[in-house]
């Protein structure tokens, strides 16, 4: 609420009656707070927003704030309860912070209960004073952070939500991740870059887990060594220390139950395109699938299904980056680089969570 934009905000301590009356007769939300009315016929003072019936103009006048009224003798209205707009709006600033510290945004129960407020009473008043739901204010807010770790390509964020994903939080925070990468130098086949690496049993069957010392770099099922110097030829290969396994022990686990989430560092590299197409992915709500056009459509390129196929292909994290919740446009189970029946698992285990 930026109180600069109203006409009384500098006008507090002698607020211009007939743009106060104004206010009152438009029942404008967004100037409670910044003013009373007082119906000197019963001695009461409203906000403006109050639903009660209005009195004639000569029997309002306009006090700053509500101790102004109470020190002139006048009462506060049971109904429209104008000494709370300052606790509401504290309670709301409060819930705004919570949610903007957050890593993941609190659910409605949470941040009601930290504003102290009953869920349903604080979602209306969290409403009122924002112009947004509290889950749509998380989500603003995950978007212009998106947006900045995605520097020029601003629409490819907005076309996420425009596209009507409505992913738990944690997805977007894990395209946000992915997307606020800092890749290696993977030019020249990457010289001068240590790749550790494991082969780790899964439920699916072995995966290669490498990962430099920034982060992970590829997850793949059916390769090893040979494959990995295939991706990356010039790389100082060196077998796992106790970090990699670390990973690898979380990359299993992520496989065991790809809905849980990971919040594991990468290390990958890719065009603005593939970026988006990858946080795209990360969108996705486990459990859910898309369609290559709802990807392209998702990010603001609709004639791009083609070029969105190869970039999934391209995906150097499997199951991390979940390139297994995209199908057919026909609703068909599509391809997968690891094969369709890992694919189908993966999205059974997410289904069934
Ligand atoms: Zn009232």
């Amino acid at each position: 609420m930026n109180q600069m934009t109203h006409p009384y905000a500098s006008e507090r301590t002698m607020p211009d009656p007939d743009a106060c009356w104004d206010a009152f007769l438009r029942r404008d939300r967004g100037v409670d707070g910044q003013f009373v009315g007082v119906v000197l016929t019963t001695g009461i003072y409203c906000k403006p927003s109050c639903a009660a019936r209005h009195p004639k103009r000569e029997n309002m006048i306009f006090l700053p704030d509500p101790a102004a009224a109470r020190a002139a003798g006048f009462r506060a209205c049971l109904r429209c309860r104008p000494d709370e707009v300052g606790r509401d709006r504290l309670a709301v600033e409060a819930a705004k912070a919570l949610i903007a510290g957050a890593e993941t945004p609190p659910s409605l129960d949470e941040v009601a209960a930290h504003a102290g407020y009953a869920p349903h009473h604080f979602h209306r008043l969290f409403k009122r004073e924002t112009g947004m739901t509290p889950a749509a204010y998380a989500r603003a807010l995950r978007a212009e952070r998106l947006k900045a770790a995605l520097g020029e390509e601003n629409s490819v964020t907005e076309a996420i939500y425009e596209a009507g994903y409505n992913a738990p939080s944690r997805a977007y925070a894990d395209a946000e991740r992915h997307l606020g990468m800092t890749p290696s130098a993977w030019k020249n086949g990457g010289a001068g870059v240590a790749i550790r690496h494991a082969l780790v049993p899964t439920s699916l069957g072995p995966a290669l887990v490498a990962a430099t010392e920034k982060g992970l770099c590829r997850i793949s099922f059916d390769e090893d060594e040979a494959d990995l110097r295939r991706y990356f030829p010039k790389a100082e290969l060196l077998p796992a220390d106790a970090r990699l396994d670390a990973l690898a022990k979380q990359v299993s686990a992520l496989v065991d139950d790809p809905a849980a989430g990971a919040d594991l560092p990468v290390d990958v590299r890719g065009t603005a395109f593939q970026q988006a197409i990858w946080a795209a992915l990360c969108a996705i709500p486990p459990g859910e699938t898309r369609s290559y056009g709802e990807i392209v459509a998702a990010i603001g390129k609709p004639g791009a299904v083609r070029a969105a196929g190869t970039a999934c292909g391209d995906n150097n994290l499997a199951v991390l980056i979940p390139c297994h919740r995209v199908l057919r446009s026909d609703g068909g189970m599509g391809g997968y680089a690891y094969g369709i029946e890992r694919k189908r698992a993966l999205l059974e285990r997410e289904k069934e969570r």
